[in-house]
């Protein structure tokens, strides 16, 4: 199991009491004060949750950016320990397993046998548990949907202490609660996920090289029903001419005949390569335009000609910030946000280039910025819809969140929305104008938690749940 974005001491709460930690997620920004369990049995949690000491949080790898799997001057169970496999059905490719197991777990275990989940994000050190209230999208969103398609069923902690199992066909309404609903439901304990099977580790494509963003959304449309798998790099530091100049990258997992002979023999077999990790926070200046405009430009002179066919393990592909430890440190001590927002199809062109536009005015550079395409999607609080969506990272600066709700109403103007998963500063008008079903969510919410037991610094901040 990988640690949480702030390193806390293995003891911390397995006794039954909690013990007060700084949590943060991945940004670093905000890091808040929480009671913290780390229980080790069904049994402790079930007695946390019975306890209504104050209110509750269920957290896993704490992957998410901003402040979802925070409950501050509360209580906040760390399920990472709840991690057991419990049975594998190879005819269905059906894995059931407890919420605390990550999908890099799964992997490990399941790809040396021909089985991939069909949905990843850019991290594979998230849990299931996470991956579910999050109802995580990945770079096949256009094909595969979001996470909550390949789920057959979970057993939901309710807070009245009751477990009932939620599926598309039983206590649906839950189901469809717990899927994108950050953990304010309850607690999801085990899961039933369906797997894909793959051939090999190898995914086969192009490198496609777009000198502005009209070329990035043409090869994109052009590349759709020929790849599973694509997501664009856009160098958000290039001006007029050039903006939206893009790499976009397109895959396939490959088919074990495809393969080179000697790679046949063993298809599943990667070389383990060197994970760099990065020591200490950078100092604050470390990015600014220049360092944020020199790296992007470089990144873009380094991939040549317009296309090339490429083979990238599945983990470069899937996973290359993974390859580097620690990766959010160089942001510095006050950490950074996510911004990560989606525009309706029609939408999406005017408003990339808009965004694209107020970030380059702004001089804000985002270190790295990527494009995905997003395709039909179920769900009520669920993140995506179809159209574009763009994710940047900006490290926590004076004037910084004021930008940022620039953004939020442009982003708002054409119908579009801001992932929670990333969020850490929103605003509540924002988030409820942006999140039409959320009558439909409150709702079930006060059918299952009428008393808000689970409770989270997001749902505070966003979306006005009290403590
Ligand atoms: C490098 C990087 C790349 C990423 N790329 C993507 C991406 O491509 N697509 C994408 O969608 N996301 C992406 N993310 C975000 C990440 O996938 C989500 O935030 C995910 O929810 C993190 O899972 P976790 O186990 O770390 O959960 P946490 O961060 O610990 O918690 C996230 C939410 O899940 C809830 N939760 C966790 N476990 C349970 C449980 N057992 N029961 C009920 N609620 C629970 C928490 O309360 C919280 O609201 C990325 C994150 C990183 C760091």
């Amino acid at each position: 199991m990988s640690s949480a974005a702030i390193p806390i001491s293995t003891s911390a709460g397995s006794s039954g009491r909690p013990k007060r930690a700084k949590l943060s997620g991945w940004g670093r920004y905000p890091a808040l004060d929480c009671d913290l369990y780390r229980p080790e049995k069904f049994s402790e949690l079930a007695s946390i949750v019975a306890s209504n000491a104050s209110s509750i949080l269920a957290r896993g790898a704490g992957r998410a950016y901003g402040d979802a799997a925070l409950n501050a001057d509360n209580r906040v169970v760390d399920l990472t320990r709840l991690d057991r496999m419990i049975s594998f059905d190879p005819p269905s490719a059906t894995l059931s397993a407890e919420a605390g197991v990550t999908l890099s777990e799964i992997i490990d275990v399941f790809l040396p046998r021909g089985f991939f989940p069909a949905v990843v994000p850019g991290t594979r050190y998230v849990t299931l548990g996470g991956s579910i209230a999050a109802d995580i999208h990945g770079k096949s969103h256009h094909r595969d949907s979001s996470f909550a398609r390949q789920v057959k069923s979970f057993n939901l902690l309710l807070a009245s202490g009751e477990i009932r199992r939620c599926s598309r066909e039983e206590n649906a309404d839950f189901f469809w609660a717990t899927v994108g609903g950050m953990g304010l439901t309850g607690v999801i304990l085990e899961v039933e996920l369906e797997l894909r099977r793959v051939e090999s580790a190898w995914l086969e494509g192009e490198e496609i090289r777009a000198p502005n963003l009209d070329a990035a959304l043409e090869a994109f449309e052009r590349t759709d029903s020929q790849y599973d798998n694509s997501v664009a790099w856009i160098d958000c530091a290039s001006g007029a001419g050039k903006l939206g100049r893009s790499i976009l990258t397109v895959a396939n997992f490959a088919p074990r005949n495809s393969l080179p002979p000697a790679m046949r023999q063993e298809p599943f077999a990667i070389q383990p390569k060197f994970q760099p990790s990065v020591p200490f926070d950078l100092p604050n200046f470390a990015l600014n335009p220049l360092t944020v405009r020199t790296f992007n430009a470089a990144i873009y002179a380094m991939h040549r000609g317009n296309a090339r066919p490429k083979r990238f393990d599945y983990q470069s592909f899937f996973f290359p910030l993974d390859s580097i430890h620690n990766w959010n440190r160089i942001y510095g001590k006050r950490g950074f946000v996510q911004y990560q927002c989606v525009w309706p199809e029609t939408e999406s062109r005017a408003g990339l280039i808009e965004t694209l536009e107020a970030i380059g005015a702004s001089r804000r550079g985002s270190f790295l910025t990527v494009l995905k395409k997003f395709g039909a999607q179920d769900g009520i609080l669920s993140f995506p819809m179809p159209g574009y969506t763009l994710a940047l990272d900006f490290p926590v600066a004076d004037g910084l969140m004021e930008f940022l709700d620039r953004l939020d109403a442009m982003v708002l103007a054409r119908g579009g929305r801001v992932y929670l998963a990333k969020d850490a500063r929103m605003r509540p008008e924002t988030f409820h104008a942006m999140y039409p079903n959320l009558p439909r969510w409150q709702q079930i919410k006060a059918s299952i938690d009428p008393n808000h037991r689970f409770s989270s610094s997001l749902a505070r901040r966003a979306m006005m749940i009290p403590a």
